[in-house]
């Protein structure tokens, strides 16, 4: 009988763990030369050079690599159908919003292409993209709906979901994001509410569709009051709370996520210096979303300076989809957020990692190589984690483990 299952020797760590958290400069929390034990699925324990090795069922010569926790992308909306190449073509040529509108582009295109595709294809093209993700060390991943806008449709998106977590090694947590556009049934925004509030949310709840209840709250999306109406009914149904805020103006979303005990403010280009004191309060973390700024070539910076002075935890994520961030890659996201926001690759690290676990409620399980914590790890054949986020796929891992507990 072994001591452990598995034993990864001669390897560097990673840890990515609290203890370096806030410390922007910090080495990774790594441990040179060392070696991890995992057992039933955890980690077991950290050896120091030197140490005197049990023995394990599995024993992997990590060959002077190293070790990060699994990456975590903790903002996705994977599931849609049809794509908006065209859009893009149109928007290249100059082409108002309003036009493409008319032409039927935009999310209402998204939304109509969604609700005429079967399961089937909706399902095929998510697995594309999640092997993707996959491949390039994912081992947790957040999907949305948020194009179905209707009970049947986002129940059937959530559901999809919720069948690619049970079909692929990786953890999903999945998120209602209803409140996401104006679906074509309804003229009415307040109306559309009440049909969230009333119906959606319980009725998602019941059949345990989502871990999470999201909203858009922007001049475009939702207002604050709406929103706040759609997280009161979250909360009775003890659902989390995220929100896509201060994307394109500055509403005040985050700090109304904040006041609601949220788990993450998501976009927040436009968060004020002085509403940063209030994420840390609440124990919301920012979620960076480098991609969406790239693909609308928007100006507006997140306040990272403060979010660094209030040590205010800023996870790294893709925000894949159709229209605004068609980028079916974490890696490219940590290389944007260090290029276009100026993250160290330490913070872009700890962004897709512990941070990113934090966004999801799952920060004491999942994204740091501790003691306790879910064995979901990724060995790289790298000299320094920072070609994590030097370059574009200038490297793959060796090996991914998914052996943590699916949350
Ligand atoms: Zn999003």
């Amino acid at each position: 009988m072994s001591d452990l299952d598995l034993l990864i020797s001669n390897i560097n760590l990673a840890s990515m763990s609290d203890a370096t958290a806030g410390h922007s400069l910090a080495d990774y929390g790594s441990m040179t030369h060392t070696s991890i034990g995992i057992k039933e699925g955890k980690i077991h324990r950290l050896y120091p050079p030197g140490s005197t090795l049990p023995t394990a069922t599995t024993h992997i010569d990590g060959n002077g690599g190293w070790l990060t926790p699994g990456l975590i992308d903790c903002h996705s909306h994977l599931v849609w159908g049809g794509n908006r190449a065209r859009e893009f073509e149109w928007r290249l040529q100059g082409i108002s919003y309003e036009e493409i509108s008319r032409r039927g582009g935009g999310i209402a295109s998204t939304v109509k292409a969604t609700r005429d595709a079967s399961d089937n294809e909706l399902k095929a093209a998510a697995q594309q993209r999640l092997t993707t993700l996959m491949a390039e060390g994912v081992t947790c991943l957040e999907i949305k709906s948020g194009y179905g806008l209707s009970l049947e449709h986002e129940a059937r998106l959530l559901r999809i979901a919720r069948e690619l977590g049970n079909e692929n090694p990786l953890t999903v947590q999945t998120t209602l994001l209803a409140a996401h556009a104006l679906p074509p049934e309804f003229s009415d925004k307040d109306s559309y509410i009440d049909e969230i509030c009333e119906n959606i949310i319980p009725k998602i709840a019941a059949l345990k569709l989502a871990d999470a209840v999201d909203v858009f709250c922007e001049g475009i999306g939702f207002s604050t009051a709406q929103c706040q109406r759609v997280f009161d009914v979250a909360k009775e149904h003890a659902l989390a709370i995220k929100g896509h805020v201060e994307q394109l103006s500055d509403l005040k979303g985050a700090l109304l996520v904040a006041n609601n005990a949220g788990l993450s403010a998501d976009h927040i280009e436009y968060l004020q210096a002085e509403d940063v004191p209030a994420l840390k309060g609440a124990g919301t973390v920012a979620v960076l979303l480098p991609g969406a700024f790239y693909a609308l070539k928007e100006q507006q910076l997140p306040p990272i300076a403060a979010l660094r002075e209030h040590r205010v935890p800023m996870a790294v994520a893709t925000d894949l989809n159709p229209g605004t961030s068609p980028q079916a890659s974490l890696r490219l996201a940590m290389n944007q957020a260090c290029v276009l926001f100026g993250l160290t690759p330490q913070e872009s690290l700890a962004g897709v990692t512990r941070d990113a676990a934090k966004a999801l409620g799952l920060g004491h399980c999942k994204g740091q190589l501790a003691v306790g914590f879910d064995a979901d790890m990724v060995l790289w054949d790298i000299g320094h984690p920072s070609e994590l986020s030097y370059g574009v796929n200038l490297c793959q891992p060796r090996e991914v483990f998914y052996l943590g507990q699916k949350r």
